[in-house]
């Protein structure tokens, strides 16, 4: 794969890269057109990842459709997709990992012990078999964004990192492979995540910025709808996940919540 990279690299031509799980839908499909947009060759990647799923989360039950995922890739001008097997990515005694500390431990990182440490030590690996100048990733996953662009500033990765906005369902669902597990009347719980949100942002433009408030308003729109189990509703700095006071433009608002057994996550980008 180094190898195919680099020959795809040569000529100073700008490699993009996508790097997924798989399943993938028209979220996915987003990154990989920005990707086609700003970049001269795009690769993306699927591997279900084992170090980012703690025990008894859904690592053996994620969706796995790579045959489809692949036809998808090569519709959308995909010239490379990068498939490992999870023997081939983490050989026997392979030890060293990569952990971001403090912006790792939050949110998502705080519900998910190990979580981002399993991502940044894979994404780290990918980055350096792809060589890509340009990587993208999804907003959905806010978190992960932080995370990733800490970890690319402190260990200087020579790439940049092309965040794309979240793509959603008409009735406002975020896009998420895990999607798939919701049942006909779970489908239709879910939307209180992104109700929650909207209620929030409307909060926001009535000029109500305390970051408690919105909070408690949020909780009250989640507690109301029947089979959603909140696991966190927060108001933090983008770049550092910290929780901040006042929800000023550049904040991220962002939630997690269980819909039946199902972990689903949604956010928005204060914008004023
Ligand atoms: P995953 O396969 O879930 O690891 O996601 C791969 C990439 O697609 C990540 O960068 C996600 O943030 C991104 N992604 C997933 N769902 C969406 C969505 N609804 N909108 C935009 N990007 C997404």
């Amino acid at each position: 794969m180094q190898r195919v990279c680099r020959e795809l690299r040569a000529g100073d031509r700008v490699l993009g890269f996508v790097p997924t799980m798989g399943a993938l839908h028209e979220g996915h499909l987003s990154l990989v057109r920005r990707a086609r947009m700003e970049c001269d060759v795009v690769v993306a990647s699927i591997f279900v990842n084992p170090l980012q799923f703690g025990p008894g989360e859904d690592f053996g039950r994620y969706p796995r459709t790579f045959e489809a995922d692949c036809r998808s890739l090569e519709a959308e001008g995909v010239k490379v997709v990068f498939a490992p097997e999870a023997s081939e990515m983490y050989p026997e005694g392979a030890v060293a990992t990569v952990t971001v500390p403090d912006v790792g431990d939050r949110l998502d990182g705080a519900s998910r012990p190990g979580h981002f440490t399993g991502v940044a030590t894979v994404v780290a690996k990918l980055f350096h078999i792809v060589g890509p100048a340009k990587a993208f990733f999804g907003q959905k996953d806010a978190a992960q964004v932080a995370v990733l662009r800490q970890m690319v500033r402190d260990l200087n990765f020579d790439l940049e990192i092309v965040t794309c906005p979240i793509v959603r369902d008409a009735d406002g669902l975020a896009l998420s492979s895990r999607n798939k597990y919701l049942s006909e009347v779970e489908r239709g719980q879910a939307l209180a995540l992104h109700r929650c949100l909207l209620q929030i942002q409307e909060e926001i433009a009535q000029g109500e910025r305390r970051s408690k408030s919105l909070v408690r308003i949020g909780l009250e729109v989640l507690r109301a709808a029947t089979g959603v189990r909140v696991d966190y509703l927060a108001v933090v700095d983008a770049g550092t996940l910290r929780p901040v006071e006042m929800a000023e433009k550049g904040c991220l608002v962002a939630v997690a919540a269980y819909v039946g057994k199902t972990r689903l996550i949604d956010n928005f980008l204060v914008d004023k």
